[in-house]
């Protein structure tokens, strides 16, 4: 249920409490319950908080805050990313570990994306992927390539979609200035130098490479 609403009593006042309380409840809680906006969705928050930032009359903080989400364009990044990096590094860590247990990360994946992504459409089109191949995977390093290689296979499907933010493009990843190791031409035709993926992907999921300062 959403807050609860003291202009909702007969009343002369209209509380701007309650107001912020709505407006932190539609586009905290409500609009942004799907972990990916696209389309139809993604339009409507868009046109919403255009409308906030033009009419509302809140305080200077919150208009502050409502153009700041109108400018970030937030719902392009943010959880999904999160997810995406924690499991590379989870794969990546696990490669670096004698265990046998590396084989636990893609299937913890798997079954977490099954059971709780909030994206239906991505969890379906990831379960997919998983059903086709995953249980292939038969070592540490095949199981960071395996990630690595189906990231792109969603990156390469969302290309030009509506859900791209144009200032990061959907690109096969690492792109070239990253990773100039990465990448040859065969006859015209590109093609990765997987032990050099191998190579670039852990040191980009290592620990050295997490930056700790929380400050921006
Ligand atoms: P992301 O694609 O989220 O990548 C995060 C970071 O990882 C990048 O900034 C880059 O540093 C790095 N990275 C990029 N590619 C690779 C790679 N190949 N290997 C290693 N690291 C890489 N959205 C949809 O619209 N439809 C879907 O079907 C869909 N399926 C998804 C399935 C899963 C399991 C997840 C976690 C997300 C899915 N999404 C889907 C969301 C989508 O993939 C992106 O996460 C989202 O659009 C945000 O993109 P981004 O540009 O921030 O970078």
């Amino acid at each position: 249920d959403g807050p609860s609403c003291r202009a909702a009593l007969p009343s002369f006042k209209l509380y701007m409490a309650d107001l912020e309380s709505a407006l932190h409840y539609s586009l905290r809680v409500e609009a942004t319950r799907p972990s990916v906006l696209s389309g139809a969705q993604l339009a409507a928050f868009k046109c919403y908080v255009a409308t906030l930032v033009k009419y509302f009359p809140g305080r200077p903080s919150v208009q502050t805050y409502l153009q700041n989400l109108d400018s970030l364009e937030r719902h392009f990044r943010g959880y999904p990313c999160g997810l995406w990096t924690i499991f590379h590094l989870l794969t990546v860590q696990a490669a670096q570990n004698e265990a046998e247990s590396w084989g636990e990360v893609l299937s913890t994946m798997r079954c977490y994306v099954r059971n709780f992504f909030g994206c239906q459409e991505c969890a379906e089109h990831f379960e997919a992927m998983a059903a086709k191949s995953m249980e292939k995977v038969a070592s540490r390093e095949e199981s960071v390539l395996w990630l690595w290689s189906h990231h792109n296979e969603v990156n390469a499907r969302l290309a030009g979609g509506d859900t791209e933010d144009p200032k990061f493009p959907k690109l096969q990843w690492p792109p070239p200035d990253m990773c100039p190791l990465c990448h040859k031409e065969e006859l015209g035709v590109h093609a990765w130098v997987v032990p050099a993926v191998v190579v670039f992907l852990k040191a980009h999921f290592s620990p050295a490479n997490i930056y700790m300062d929380y400050a921006e």
